[in-house]
């Protein structure tokens, strides 16, 4: 059996090693267009600001270790240009020499991921604007944030990466300005819970310039300023674009596989396409939201590893399923964390559903104990039957646990009685006699 997949980052490895796993006697190929594989995207803010040292800690593997660990053949600078799937070959381009050759597949594993949205602005031409998605736009950030002359960074968009990378140019010792359309950070959030998180960064010297957009960049060579729709000029040496990223579905699409709504590949829970023996996961793979049952993209690295697995086993004739999500993610904002799943209170209501807030600040351990912070939580709760839909996290340490409470929670449906009920563990260190999540439950009962 012969397997082939395009793409080499969270998904394809994935895909590539439980294929391995599952089917000792396949060859596996995988066709990478990019130099590195398997590198930790979400690593990158990290790398840059030198928090994570070295390029080696973000490319955890090379195509010579994949060979020896899982013998699978990783293509590297190898692109592929055309899919058959009715003879079920590929073309593909050998950029290093431009060769084109063709290579005959039993399965295929599409895990093309995911492509920044760059808005024809004027000016976007000029150096030193940037997009961050691979290691290598990290490595040309890295360059220009070593210059001693690059001190002002603009980051267009306050998304996850965008404030990610605010922490990371702030670390680094730079003026940063955050210009945001939407009249709050991070737009999945609640207003109010956003409104805790722009404090913060105003305290940490970040500039916010919320409901307002870029018009144009201005610069002889390289950037100089950012002119705003309101018509604000914020003078930069460099600039980040971090507005959005859209499913690279294009090449899979002249194939005639189906594109979902969203403008990602439809997949269903055994991440097959519509094409008989071609699958699709990562980036540019549509997964379900559990709650609503409902076909949606949503690029996350926790998604894309489990369908990369799910699609590796299924190319190898195992038999596995990924069912969905419920849109957990989270963010370290410099001393914050912020996190959310579930469905916003807008998702539940427009499901039908008579939906309450319960809103609450505790600590996350005994307040006697050295280094005490707040926690807030934000749940949203079917009025009806009491079952939680939504969470919110913004706090200290100890955040990031209580999302994953909450997300097991709504996973299985608890109410918040059962939120109440459940035995979390306490000791002073850790938790309050009755942890945040329980308070949490209590006051929405
Ligand atoms: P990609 O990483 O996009 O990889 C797809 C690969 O396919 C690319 O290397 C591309 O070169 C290759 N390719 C495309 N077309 C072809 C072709 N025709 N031929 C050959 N090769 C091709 N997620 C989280 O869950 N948590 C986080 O904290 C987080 N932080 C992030 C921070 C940053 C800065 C970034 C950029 C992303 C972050 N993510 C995070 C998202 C996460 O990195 C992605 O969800 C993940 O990388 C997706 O993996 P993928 O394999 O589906 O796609």
């Amino acid at each position: 059996m012969k397997i082939a997949i395009i793409g080499a980052v969270a998904a394809g490895t994935s895909a590539a090693a439980k294929a391995r796993r599952t089917n000792k006697d396949a060859e596996i190929v995988i066709f990478e267009k990019g130099r590195d594989i398997s590198y930790a995207g979400c690593g990158l803010p990290y790398y840059i600001s030198g928090v994570t040292p070295s390029r080696y800690n973000v490319v955890m593997n090379t195509a010579q270790d994949f060979k020896e660990k899982y013998n699978v053949e990783v293509l590297l600078e190898h692109e592929v240009t055309k899919i058959n799937s009715e003879d079920k070959n590929l073309t593909y381009k050998n950029l290093k020499n431009g060769e084109e050759g063709e290579y005959k597949f039993d399965k295929l594993i599409i895990a093309t991921g995911a492509l920044p949205i760059k808005p024809p602005f004027e000016g976007l031409d000029l150096e030193n604007i940037f997009t961050l998605r691979s290691v290598e736009s990290a490595d040309k950030i890295k360059d220009a944030v070593k210059r001693d002359d690059v001190n002002q960074a603009v980051i267009i968009g306050a998304g996850l990466i965008g404030l990610e990378m605010a922490e990371s140019f702030r670390e680094l010792g730079m003026e940063v300005t955050v210009i945001e359309l939407q009249d709050q950070v991070l737009p999945p959030f609640s207003k109010e819970m956003a409104a805790i998180v722009e404090e913060h960064l105003k305290e940490k010297g970040v500039n916010l310039i919320l409901g307002d957009g870029v018009d144009h960049f201005e610069g002889q060579e390289e950037v100089e300023k950012v002119v705003t729709g309101s018509g604000k000029e914020v003078e930069a040496d460099l600039a980040l674009l971090s507005i959005g990223i859209k499913a690279n579905s294009k090449l899979a699409e002249e194939a005639g596989v189906e594109i979902g709504e969203t403008g990602a590949i439809k997949v269903n829970e055994k991440l097959e396409t519509n094409l008989k023996d071609v699958y699709s996961a990562g980036d540019c793979a549509e997964t379900t939201d559990l709650l609503r049952n409902k076909d949606i993209w949503l690029p996350l690295g926790s998604t894309a590893n489990k369908q990369g697995r799910t699609a590796g086993e299924n190319a190898a004739g195992g038999d596995a399923s990924h069912y969905g999500i419920l849109k957990t993610g989270i963010t370290k904002v410099f001393d914050l964390t912020v996190a959310r799943t579930g469905l916003t209170l807008e998702e539940a209501e427009a499901e039908g559903t008579d939906a309450a807030v319960v809103k609450i600040k505790a600590h996350n351990h005994a307040s006697y104990y050295p280094g005490t912070d707040d926690i807030h939580l934000r749940g949203i709760f079917d009025k009806e039957n009491g079952v939680i839909l939504g969470a919110e996290v913004v706090g200290g340490d100890g955040s990031d646990k209580r999302i994953d409470v909450l997300a097991t929670a709504i996973y299985n449906r608890m109410t918040a009685d059962e939120l109440f009920q459940v035995d979390l563990a306490y000791a002073p260190p850790y938790s309050g006699p009755k942890d945040a999540v329980a308070i949490l439950g209590m006051v929405a009962e």
